[in-house]
Formats: C-alpha cells, structure tokens, sequence
C-alpha cells in the first residue's frame, strides 16, 4: 500500500469512481462517504456511493444520501458501477469481508483500491493506496486531513462539515472518548468558522429516531440485561422476539451497547443481537479492557480497543453460553 500523500497529485485529473463503506454503516461511514463524494465532485471526478448494504433511516438527512446505491438492493446497477469504476475508496473499515457480500465482487475487480481507515489490523495487501492510523477519532477526522492536505482546504462547503461532523460526533460519542484530540477540535473550530450549524447535526442524529427505538430500550434495559458484577461485566441479548415486537430497523439498536457502561464499575458491556443470517455481537469498555482482542479471539471480530464487534452462527443461547466463557476465561483483565 502506497502512502496516501502519493494520490494527491492524481487528484487533479478527472476519473470514474467508487466510494465505499462497512456494511450497515453508521454515521462516520456513511458521513465520511458523502464528505468524500461532496468534495471529488467538485474536482471533476464522476462519483458515486455504493453502500454493501441499507442503513439506518435517521442516516437520510445526510446531503446526498439520496444518491447512495444499496448494493443488495440495486445488485445490477451497483455491479456495473464497480465494474467502470477506476477507483474504488474504501472507508471506515479495514479487512474487505466488512463490505459483506460486495467482498468477492470487489476482489475479483482489478480496480485501484484506496483505503482510509481507522480500524486495527488492516489488510493493507488489498489496498494500492491508503491511510490507516488507529490514533484518528473517526474516519470522517481522515477525510478532512485528506481534503486539507492535498491542498483543497477551500473547497470545503456546508455539505461536506455537515457529513464530516456527523461522523465525527457519532464515533467520538459527542467528544467524550479519548481519540476526541486537541485536533478533532481543531477541525471542528474550523468548520464553525465555515458557518457549521452543528446543534442541527446533532439533532438530525439524536433526536431523530421514531417512538419503538425508546420502547425497545425500555424493555431491554428492564428485562434482557444481566450484570456480572464478579466480572465487572454486562450483557444483553436481544431475541427475534423482541425484534418483532418493538418493529426494529436498521440503526435502531445502535447506541444500545453503552447503556450499561454508564453503570460504575462496569469495565465491559456486550450486546448480542439474533439476526436471520447471524447473531451479531457488539462490544464496548472502559478503560484497559480490550474488545478489540476479545472478539477476535472470541467471536470472529474486531475493531478498536474499546469498541468492537463480531458474529457467531450458533444459536443465541449457545453464542450466550460461549460469552460466559470467554468472560470467564478473561477474569484477569476485567477484575480489578
Ligand atoms: P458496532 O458495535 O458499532 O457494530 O461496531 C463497533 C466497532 O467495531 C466499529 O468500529 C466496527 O467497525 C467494528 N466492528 C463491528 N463488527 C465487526 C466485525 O464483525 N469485524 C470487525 N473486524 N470489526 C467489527
Ligand atoms: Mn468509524
């Protein structure tokens, strides 16, 4: 993989383009998609966003969303758009297998892939161009860097702060988590000084979900939490049942991993989710607890150091079983 500073100069020649993210993406992928989108259009490149998968409906605020492509959705159209594209970005993730079933699409496509990523361990080998550095808050902080850097600062709009600032809040947790540096606030000095309205960005992502996500957490918090006090840990599984039940979407069980980490002491909280093809995990910890190892060794994962995921195609009782053990097995780590 080529360092990422050797792309600039090529920017300045029109090409066919594809951006890309993980599947499901949240609002750093799809908001680091869109910032990417907003400002190669102004450089003359013909682009497009195609998303491996659907997103969450509190995501379509986000200017140009409207032009995103669903993979599974619009297979044919997306497939044509890969196939003609001369490059592909992929963002805010770092091995190929997070872009789902797009993964064996875009392996057997020989266009230049460019990574800009802020995920541990990744595979650079599939990558001609790229940027990955664990230390960034988001991979929205990157595509301002990448803007900055190549020496576009000025074509910097309101659609592209909007987008940027999106992600930038959703992976920093509203600058809470220690990646929310002197210079992600710095960067976010300078798109207020743009005119950012950044009250309405928060808005259109917090106070944007429908009446069942509230209901959903209620009852969750209520009945599927357990606490393991011994193992400093928390879990949560949620069954088809409830998923039925309270008419979840995609994106609306987002954010439900933290809950009980705002409970003292808690070091770990993990949340398990039935889906039809998998039972997807999700982790998150505080302090020196590390998820990123945890679920690769345990569930088939990763992701950064106090925020991971993973998957099991085991039953939800039995992958609940297996967390037992895993929890068990890491006592060490998580008893004080
Ligand atoms: P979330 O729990 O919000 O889905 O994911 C937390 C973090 O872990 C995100 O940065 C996400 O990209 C990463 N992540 C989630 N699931 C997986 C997975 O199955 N594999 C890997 N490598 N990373 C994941
Ligand atoms: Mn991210």
């Amino acid at each position: 993989m080529q360092p990422i500073q050797d792309l600039y100069p090529l920017l300045s020649t029109p090409r066919t383009v594809v951006i890309t993210m993980h599947q499901k993406p949240d609002a750093d992928a799809m908001g680091s998609a869109l910032g990417l989108y907003h400002f190669l259009r102004q450089l003359g490149h013909q682009v497009t966003v195609v998303s491996p998968t659907n997103w969450a409906r509190w995501l379509n605020w986000m200017p140009g969303c409207n032009t995103v492509v669903d993979f599974e959705l619009h297979r044919d159209r997306a497939e044509a758009l890969l196939a003609k594209a001369e490059w592909l970005f992929c963002l805010d993730f770092n091995v190929l297998l997070r872009t789902k079933n797009m993964a064996p699409k875009i392996r057997a496509i020989s266009n230049t892939r460019i990574l800009i990523d802020h995920h541990q361990q990744p595979e650079v080998e599939s990558f001609a161009y790229g940027v990955s550095n664990t230390a960034k808050s988001s991979t929205c902080e990157m595509i301002y860097d990448f803007i900055m850097e190549s020496g576009h600062g000025a074509l910097i709009n309101n659609d592209i702060a909007e987008c940027l600032y999106a992600g930038v809040i959703a992976d920093t947790g509203s600058f809470r988590f220690p990646a929310a540096s002197a210079h992600v606030h710095t960067m976010v000095s300078d798109l207020k000084g743009r005119g950012l309205n950044h009250t309405q960005v928060h808005e259109n992502i917090y106070d944007n979900f429908l009446e069942n996500r509230l209901r959903l957490i209620g009852h969750v918090l209520l009945h599927r939490m357990e606490i393991y006090y011994e193992y400093n840990t928390a879990l949560i599984a949620i069954s088809k049942k409830d998923l039925l039940r309270y008419e979840v979407k995609t994106g609306d069980t987002d954010g439900l991993v933290n809950y009980p980490l705002s409970i003292q002491g808690i070091k770990l909280a993990a949340l398990v989710i039935d889906r039809d093809e998998e039972r997807k995990w999700s982790f998150r910890s505080k302090g020196d607890f590390d998820v990123n190892t945890f679920a690769r060794k345990y569930f088939e994962g990763g992701g950064h150091f106090n925020a991971a995921g993973g998957r099991s195609s085991a039953s939800l009782d039995q992958t609940v079983q297996d967390f037992m053990e895993a929890m068990k097995k890491s006592a060490v780590e998580l008893q004080d």
